[in-house]
């Protein structure tokens, strides 16, 4: 299962859900936080800022965790990868596109809000931890450049915090839901980009497989579902998604 040359296993396929991960917009030059280069890697302090209980703990933590967000927030743009899923929906072939990823990239190329789930959330919204409130992510940065190094619930006074899933913090059980139902009525389950480490949302990929779809996995290194897929694509997803939707 090498898949270097094109299998073809895309030709055709309909009712393709994908699962996208940090690897997809790695080439937006938004970082994997996990990877051989990933923020956590090269600073394990980092993996504060997104664990909850440190969050809510320490106003340094949230002052620290403001501004890391004021500074990835810039000109991402989506890049071919994001594109390729988008011809995937216009040929009538996707069922869902679900992502681990926050960045709202593949809304921003093109891809149909409804179509896409959002399994770890959004940066782009800011979540009252108290009483709930929604707002956006720009309105909160507006402040902290303003001179908030912390800004506080304008409901209730709370703490806000990006609509992101932390460590220690549960899935949304809708979307999960969601997500399954997708992934057990696919005949194609695409994983592009993710390492298929973090639960639940790696548990989809043999979901899927138990219910019948066919498998692929498009990832730079291994993941612990690669003897499970029909395939196994290494090569860059910029240059493989292309090549395999168009092929
Ligand atoms: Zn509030």
């Amino acid at each position: 299962m090498d898949g270097v040359t094109p299998p073809g296993w895309l030709t055709g396929a309909r009712r393709v859900t994908v699962l996208t991960g940090a690897g997809i917009s790695t080439d937006s030059g938004i970082p994997d936080y996990r990877g051989p280069d990933g923020l956590w890697t090269r600073d394990p302090d980092a993996e504060k800022l997104v664990t909850l209980s440190y969050y809510v703990a320490d106003p340094d933590i949230r002052r620290r965790a403001w501004l890391m967000r004021r500074d990835t927030a810039r000109d991402a743009r989506p890049n071919a990868g994001h594109a390729t899923l988008v011809d995937l929906e216009r040929q009538g072939r996707l069922r869902a596109l679900l992502t681990q990823n926050v960045d709202g990239l593949h809304q921003a190329a093109g891809s149909s809000p409804e179509l896409v789930l959002e399994l770890h959330g959004t940066v782009h919204a800011v979540e009252c931890l108290a009483c709930g409130d929604r707002t956006t992510m720009a309105e909160a940065l507006a402040r902290v450049a303003a001179g908030e190094p912390d800004p506080a619930c304008h409901v209730c006074g709370g703490i806000l915090k990006s609509a992101t899933v932390s460590f220690g913090q549960a899935l949304d059980p809708a979307v999960l839901e969601r997500a399954r139902v997708a992934a057990v009525e696919c005949a194609t389950f695409l994983a592009v980009g993710t390492s298929l480490s973090v639960q639940p949302v790696a548990g989809l990929a043999p979901l899927a497989k138990r219910a019948g779809a066919r498998l692929v996995i498009v990832n730079a290194s291994p993941t612990p579902y690669d003897d499970l897929a029909d395939e196994v694509v290494r090569e860059p997803i910029a240059e493989a998604l292309p090549r395999l939707v168009s092929a």
